[in-house]
């Protein structure tokens, strides 16, 4: 695993300008897209449990508003940079324009970990961060959500904290400053498992085009956080098998099957799969050798370069995390006959009923799980297929296609705009 060297904004721009070049996109646009519109860094002070102040260091990135407000998540980890977080941001703006959502793109990050800090001091340090974003934040101009190392709770926090700062006039109306929140704090259900199910919806309609049955088939999932433990349960409820798993504690295999809701719970309560009953420890050569139909990485960026993708013996790769494979790695894959659905498109679904829940925000209103359910699939079946037609046409891969149209869209755009002044 090379992170350290991964330049994850360069590669996020060499897809950009190799879609431009088959959507034709003006050379002006791609330059105006190829950079974010603000860079937010704060520092801000926080008092940990022993009273001693610790500085940290914030990011919001807002790469795009041309369709709506920023959108996306905000992630808590001790990798987080600045370049990293532009990428993130960029894919967010894909991905909106791709699932047709009335929203730009936009990242934030903490560099920190989360898991060496107690609840109070996340609390503390979740509202000083809101607290340092002030005005860069709002309903209807940029709107966080979970990413990595955040969740429901974290939002929770945000909403109060911007409804008794900088939105205290108009308490109610603020609801919709952040979304991924808890049901009763103004969340949507359905929300936490939106990402996983958007990941099973491109895999069931790759299977359905295929003719692959997903019954008595087998999956490996990297990343057992709220997207891979999502994907992972709603897979089994098909008949799938889960036969090998992974988290920054390590890897396990159970030739047998895991049971993913067990396995859920385990790492609700010892936060991470380590010592799990049932799993053999294997090495991370072993797990991305592990003989499976469906590998979903939901882990981090950069997971999958060229080694591991030659070592992985799979059908399908469905990228539940934001840039898990490389330029170089996706290669590998798709040379070997690995059909690839990539993140913009695989892990949509988490965005996509976060504007479920910000309408409902606005109309306050409260839909039931089955129409958030049922808006979702239509959502996810009608974007995989309209970038497998995409694809098809233009003869590209699957993540040119899913970036192609999301520039064109975005293209339009600016052609009736035009630029200010
Ligand atoms: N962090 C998620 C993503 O990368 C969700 C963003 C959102 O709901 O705004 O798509």
């Amino acid at each position: 695993m090379s992170n350290e060297k991964y330049e994850f904004f360069k590669v996020i721009q060499e897809y950009l300008a190799k879609a431009a070049r088959v959507v034709s996109l003006d050379p002006a646009v791609e330059t105006m897209l190829s950079q974010p519109k603000t860079e937010v860094i704060v520092h801000f002070p926080v008092k940990m449990d022993t009273g001693e102040i610790k500085l940290f260091k914030g990011y919001r990135i807002q790469h795009s508003n041309i369709l709506g407000p920023f959108k996306g998540g905000i992630r808590y980890h001790e990798n987080v940079t600045l370049d990293d977080t532009k990428a993130l941001a960029s894919m967010m703006t894909w991905k909106c324009a791709l699932m047709r959502l009335p929203y730009g793109g936009a990242k934030g990050g903490i560099k920190f970990n989360p898991r060496a800090h107690s609840t109070g001091e996340l609390q503390r340090i979740t509202r000083r961060f809101t607290h340092a974003l002030g005005s860069n934040i709002g309903p209807d101009y940029d709107i966080p959500a979970p990413d990595v190392g955040t969740n429901s709770q974290m939002m929770a926090w945000i909403m109060d904290t911007y409804m008794n700062t900088v939105g205290h006039v108009n308490k109610q109306a603020n609801r919709g400053v952040v979304t991924g929140k808890p049901v009763a704090s103004g969340g949507t259900l359905g929300r936490e498992k939106a990402t996983g199910q958007g990941v099973v919806h491109c895999i069931t309609e790759w299977c359905r085009e295929s003719r692959f049955n997903l019954e008595g088939s087998t999956y490996v999932v990297q990343g057992f956080g709220n997207v891979g433990a999502h994907a992972a349960t709603i897979l089994s409820r098909f008949g799938a098998s889960l036969t090998a798993v992974g988290d920054h504690s390590g890897y396990l295999k159970s030739p047998e099957g895991f049971n993913p809701h067990k396995l859920m719970e385990w790492v609700k309560q010892k936060g991470s799969v380590a010592g799990y009953p049932s799993g053999q420890a294997i090495s991370r050569e072993e797990f991305f050798a592990t003989k499976c139909d469906i590998f979903v990485p939901a882990a981090l960026e950069g997971q999958i370069g060229p080694a591991e993708a030659r070592a992985m013996e799979c059908r399908l790769v469905a990228e539940g995390a934001n840039g898990p494979c490389t330029p170089e790695g996706e290669r590998v894959l798709l040379d070997r006959g690995i059909a690839v659905i990539p993140d913009v498109l695989a892990n949509a679904g988490g965005v996509t009923v976060s504007y479920y829940e910000w309408v409902q925000n606005k109309r306050s209103e409260s839909w039931t799980l089955e129409e958030v359910d049922a808006k979702l699939e239509t959502a996810m079946k009608r974007s995989y297929g309209e970038v497998v037609n995409f694809a098809r046409e233009r003869d590209v891969d699957l993540r040119i296609a899913a970036y192609g149209l999301a520039l064109d869209r975005l293209q339009n755009v600016y052609r009736e705009r035009d630029i200010f002044p």
